[in-house]
């Protein structure tokens, strides 16, 4: 896809790939957001771009003790990198454009590797407490065809959130919505929606005032100061781990109704305290990342699913400050056999298909061309205790003559679900073809590892059709 290079020499494309058709466009304006604050900014550059940002700088430095320059680069960079426009009042929190980003960027990857559709299907968000930029709500509907339920309990910060959406055209894709301190989190019933496919929040994250002054003076910075909020962002009963317990809660009501409970939490020790209770209330589908923005400050975030649908594993196990800890939830990819280049690549990999398309799955997609197949399975089918219970099966079925119809009843509803959804992927390199499998559905921990040894000795088994030329 064409585009220009800017001051910064990133690949700008026409209000961010708009105008443009088809997949590759999406890849592409996918990887433009991606890589934008990968490196440092470089204010001179942005000052080029942006009049209003050259008048607050001096040089290439920005003063981040100076309000006014603070908030000019939220709003330069919301203009420039995303098309926004964003109004914000003096005396709320004015968001880091780059932390907000990387929430965003995380959702998709989540939402993206946790669908068997196309990335850029429509998609339905919760913003928990929205604040008056709307920040992620905006950031949103700038990048996918998402929309959103936005609430807040703060008046002022409603009114500026309605502004902010009105100013960007957003009216159709961004419901502002006004709650009460002690209403649902989640308003679904309330809004008669049954189900959405994301919710998120970045929490209020401190339980008193004095927890928040001495975190402030800790970092020696004054409270209430730019970008620290008003005490109605910054502090709530129970802190951060209060607030997102309270989602927790509401979550094993709703269950699948959300696909995903999402929440940016602000201490690695409360990151802590929700996987244990995950946990304790055996939830096993979650993923844990951190967002590292290039200074001091470190955020985390945990999301967490009923339904069976699982994330890559650098969406799901993204922080290394948790692997020391052991909050990591388990491993969703691995190698299952490699070897060093040579022979036939696509007689082992036909063969291999073959071996896998002759499990009792139900159903089993092989792609000739890109080497790689998904498949679902209703249990282990692999294993020998799941061909002997068959077996068994069969046998007492003849013996009980029970009716045909309720077999042909009984097997189609066994059909229906699936405990166990992978991906299978013969990679080549220059050195080595090696044979990688992703769990992507079911909440069986021990299936991949199970899958991983049938697919060792077919993988073997592959390499000796292949030079027997079967
Ligand atoms: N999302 C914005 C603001 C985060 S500050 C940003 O990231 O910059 C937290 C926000 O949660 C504040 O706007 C606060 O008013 C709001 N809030 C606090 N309690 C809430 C509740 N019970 N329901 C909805 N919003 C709440």
């Amino acid at each position: 896809m064409e585009g220009t290079e800017d001051a910064l020499g990133r690949t700008q494309h026409s209000k961010a790939g708009t105008g443009s058709h088809g997949k590759l466009a999406k890849e592409s304006k996918d990887a433009y957001f991606r890589n934008l604050y990968t490196k440092a900014p470089d204010f001179k550059a942005i000052a080029l771009l942006d009049p209003e940002f050259a008048a607050v700088i001096k040089g290439r430095e920005l003063n981040f003790n100076d309000p006014i320059a603070v908030m000019q680069l939220t709003k330069t960079l919301l203009k420039v990198d995303f098309d926004l426009r964003v109004e914000l009042p003096d005396d709320r929190l004015c968001p880091p454009v780059a932390n907000r980003h990387n929430y965003i960027l995380w959702l998709k990857d989540l939402l993206d590797t946790t669908s068997y559709d196309d990335p850029g299907r429509k998609v339905v968000g919760l913003d928990i407490g929205t604040g008056a930029s709307c920040i992620y709500p905006l950031l949103g509907c700038a990048q996918r065809a998402w929309s959103f339920i936005a609430t807040d309990i703060d008046e002022k910060s409603l009114e500026w959130a309605k502004r902010n959406v009105k100013l960007n055209d957003f009216d159709s894709r961004i419901q502002v919505i006004g709650r009460r301190p002690d209403d649902a989190l989640i308003p679904l019933d309330h809004l008669k929606i049954d189900s959405i496919d994301f919710t998120m929040t970045n929490p209020p994250f401190y339980e008193s005032e004095e927890a928040m002054v001495k975190s402030a003076q800790e970092k020696s910075r004054p409270p209430f100061a730019a970008c620290t909020g008003a005490k109605v962002e910054m502090v709530t009963q129970g802190g951060e781990v209060g607030f997102i317990s309270r989602i927790f809660e509401e979550s094993l009501v709703l269950r699948g109704r959300v696909q995903w409970y999402t929440a940016m939490v602000g201490f690695l020790s409360s990151l802590r305290r929700i996987v244990d209770t995950l946990r304790e209330h055996k939830i096993d589908n979650y993923a844990i990342t951190e967002f590292y923005q290039g200074n001091k400050t470190r955020r985390w975030a945990i999301a967490w699913s009923f339904r069976p649908l699982r994330p890559a594993q650098s969406v799901a196990r993204g922080t290394k400050a948790a692997l020391s800890r052991g909050i990591l939830p388990v491993m969703t990819e691995t190698v299952a056999y490699k070897m060093p280049l040579g022979g036939s690549v696509g007689g082992f990999a036909e063969s291999l298909s073959s071996a896998i398309g002759a499990l009792d799955l139900i159903s089993w997609h092989w792609d000739r061309e890109r080497l790689e197949g998904i498949g679902r399975a209703v249990d282990k089918v692999w294993g020998r205790p799941w061909r002997r219970r068959k077996k068994r099966e069969m046998e007492t079925e003849t013996e009980t003559e029970t009716s045909e119809q309720g077999k042909v009843k009984k097997l189609a509803a066994e059909e229906q679900k699936c405990a166990f959804g992978f991906k299978v992927a013969v990679r080549v390199t220059r050195e080595h073809v090696s044979v990688e499998a992703r769990w992507l559905e079911g909440h069986d921990e021990t299936a991949l590892e199970s899958f991983r040894g049938f697919l060792k000795s077919a993988s073997e088994k592959a390499v000796e059709d292949a030079k027997k030329g079967v």
